[in-house]
């Protein structure tokens, strides 16, 4: 822990610790939700969608080592049991037990939706008193909101296959 970098957060640090491990715990659930999702995905561009599903995956584990740095710059323990992730996370882990793309598809937006309320939060949480995790969290908003995007032209697509397909 850095003394100077906590002492000059305008902020409750435990309040900080506390979002960040939030944020931290729901960046685990999302990374299985698209490593299990991409394994088991069945149905048509079942390849394309799971290129894309891997990459997210690697993407929300990389969010989660940059919250654990934070966190452990302030001095904080990220949290330690798979125990807490579904019991901190904002967002629901929606285990994929239909595997078909556009099931997927549609559990991801919804999760993606929720990490962009998340870190919008965060980011309205921080701003003015921790300009590093108001960054931070801006970095991983960026990346989420290209998530929901990416997702939903796939959704997009296969709903123009179906509706073309079927004339
Ligand atoms: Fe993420
Ligand atoms: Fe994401
Ligand atoms: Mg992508």
């Amino acid at each position: 822990m850095g003394t100077r970098g906590r002492e000059i957060i305008g902020m409750d640090v435990d309040k900080l610790l506390d979002l960040l491990n939030r944020a931290y715990a729901s960046e685990w659930l999302a990374y299985y939700q698209y490593w299990l999702g991409a394994k088991l995905i069945k149905g048509p561009m079942k390849d394309a969608v799971a290129a894309e599903l891997n990459l997210h995956a690697a993407e929300e584990l990389n969010h989660a080592v940059m919250l654990s740095g934070r966190i452990l710059q302030l001095g904080g323990t990220p949290v330690l049991a798979p125990e807490g992730w579904a019991k901190l996370s904002p967002c629901k882990y929606d285990a994929p037990q239909d595997p078909y793309v556009t099931v997927l598809l549609d559990q991801n937006i919804e999760g993606e939706q929720c990490a962009i309320t998340t870190y919008k939060a965060l980011m309205d949480a921080t701003k003015d008193k921790d300009m590093v995790t108001y960054n931070l969290a801006l970095a991983i908003l960026e990346q989420e909101i290209e998530h929901e995007e990416d997702l939903q032209s796939l959704r997009e697509d296969l709903d123009l296959m179906v509706v073309r397909g079927s004339k």
